[in-house]
């Protein structure tokens, strides 16, 4: 995917429509509101805007109802340019870059950026198979010496994150890091079916009463005969740093997750040939 062709495919408020319609319906459009298919467009000075009529309940609605669209007055252009823009980043994009891309204010394309990651939240699915859970620290080390009056940036982010070989990654960030919360994460996203492994830290001790579970002790060495390594999740810890650093700091703490399942979308969806159509089934609430 390129971003040009994205913008000249989609450059009038007319394209972006169609597409979410036919994304939305499937060329069954009907009505949120009582399911009939009654409806019909609703024209305005000879311009389709995306607003229907039921005549079955009488409702007015439009396609960007229940999308990431819903409710926006930014033309859908900017909507879809911003999209390709962000999928196509492999450090994700700061906000000021995305205003000065597609000539917004840093507020309006912060507020798109985090829409547009919400979408990006991963689903319910186990991982299965060989499975490497970590956890990491992101939010950079404390900077400056501590002077009264000043505030010190120490606050980190710790995240933990748990990837199938050969498949998807899942990774919060928790305000810290404890056995408890390492285990409801591990049960709730790993098949108890599957191989764990991890770095010895004491946090996965209960592992071994539900799951197959090797651990890599890292002071000793990093890879063990059959594969036994955490390399995996690492490489993932290296991208969610990567798409972090470049953002405003003060953001990046608050709003990790959102970071976090930006990373994690694109590691996921990395063997897709067509990332701008997946992404847009998700924009529009059918996936
Ligand atoms: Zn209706």
């Amino acid at each position: 995917m390129n971003v040009i062709s994205i913008v000249q495919q989609f450059g009038t408020q007319d394209s972006c429509i169609s597409l979410l319609e036919q994304v939305k319906w499937q060329g069954k459009p009907y009505c949120p509101y009582c399911q009939s298919e009654d409806v019909a467009r609703r024209i305005k000075n000879n311009e389709n805007v995306g607003r229907w009529n039921c005549h079955n309940c009488l409702s007015a609605f439009k396609v960007t109802s229940g999308t990431i669209f819903q409710g926006t007055k930014i033309p859908l252009p900017k909507w879809f340019a911003a999209i390709a823009i962000l999928l196509n980043a492999k450090k994700s994009v700061s906000s000021c870059q995305l205003a000065r891309d597609l000539d917004l204010t840093q507020p309006t394309a912060w507020y798109m950026a985090m829409r547009i990651r919400k979408a990006m939240q991963e689903d319910g699915a186990f991982l299965r198979g060989i499975v490497e859970a970590d956890e990491t620290y992101i939010g950079g080390k404390p900077r400056g010496p501590k002077t009264p009056g000043q505030r010190r940036e120490s606050k980190k982010a710790p995240i933990i994150g748990a990837v199938e070989r050969g498949g998807k990654v899942k990774a919060i960030s928790a305000p810290r890091v404890t056995t408890k919360l390492i285990n409801h994460f591990l049960r709730r996203n790993i098949d108890p079916r599957a191989m764990l492994i991890t770095d010895q830290y004491p946090g996965y001790n209960e592992a071994r009463d539900w799951i197959y579970h090797e651990r890599i002790n890292h002071s000793k060495e990093y890879v063990r005969d059959g594969g036994i390594h955490t390399n995996t999740i690492e490489g993932f810890w290296a991208l969610v740093k990567r798409a972090i650093s470049g953002q405003h700091h003060h953001y990046t703490l608050d709003w990790a997750d959102r970071y976090i399942d930006e990373a994690s979308y694109k590691y996921n969806t990395r063997k897709s040939e067509t990332p701008f159509a997946d992404f847009m089934v998700r924009a529009c609430g059918v996936a």
